[in-house]
């Protein structure tokens, strides 16, 4: 088994996540006492979201390469960024490192051409709903991505950062959700991408017939995928 380097914290809420499907799928796989090799960096998440919301991509991307070359150094074999949205400096990242780095966007390719879906909503925070980073991995892949209309993406924004971020799990923001859900189906897609990791926490398949593409399992997945092969 190979040992997977964590950048997380962003938000800790989905980072807790990771952490147990990470360890679940590997007993799973191994049995018994088997749990998965590690390495986790957790930075504060109000300091990156602080640089987020003023543009500051670049010194954002200097914490997260720095924290991406200790884990290297701590033992680390492949970098895993527990978010969608600071996959935005991937590229930053990858150029500090020597090890590979498990791309959350070709994760969620793969399970989606798996799934035959050439048609896909994106819901995330505004930045990966709105810039290229994440969708153009999709297009080039010949996926199609369709992405709520404005007032809908400040809503799922917001929710994410002054709810989902923060451990509050609201029914009334869940019927939110579920109803741009709905209508991102009636508009086409044939499924919907969870593209932020803490949306799991709110909205399941227990909610909706709309296939669900939730990034947080299809990229542990794809980690422990990698890491046991
Ligand atoms: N975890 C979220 C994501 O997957 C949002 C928090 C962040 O901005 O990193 O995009």
């Amino acid at each position: 088994m190979k040992t997977l380097g964590l950048i997380g914290g962003m938000s800790w809420e989905s980072t807790q996540t990771y952490y147990q499907l990470l360890n679940t799928q590997v007993k799973q796989r191994l049995g018994g006492l088997n749990s998965a090799k590690l390495v986790l960096y957790s930075v504060n998440f109000a300091e990156i979201e602080k640089l987020q919301r003023e543009g500051e991509w670049k010194q954002a991307a200097k914490i997260l390469s720095r924290a991406a070359l200790s884990l290297q150094t701590a033992g680390a074999e492949a970098i895993v960024i527990c978010t969608n949205t600071m996959h935005k400096v991937a590229e930053d990242i990858e150029q500090v490192i020597s090890i590979p780095l498990l791309h959350i966007a070709d994760a969620t390719a793969k399970a989606l051409k798996q799934d035959n879906i050439d048609k896909v909503a994106l819901l995330g925070t505004a930045f990966t709903m709105e810039q290229d980073f994440y969708k153009q991995r999709l297009i080039d892949r010949a996926i199609s991505v369709i992405v709520p209309d404005e007032q809908q993406r400040k809503q799922i924004h917001k929710i994410i950062y002054d709810e989902l971020c923060q451990g509050k799990i609201l029914p009334e923001s869940r019927q939110i959700y579920l109803d741009i859900i709905a209508d991102l189906q009636s508009r086409g897609a044939q499924g919907v991408i969870l593209g932020c990791t803490e949306i799991g926490l709110l909205v399941n398949s227990e909610h909706t017939i709309v296939p669900l593409f939730d990034t947080t399992l299809i990229h542990a997945s794809f980690a422990v995928e990698w890491s046991l092969t």
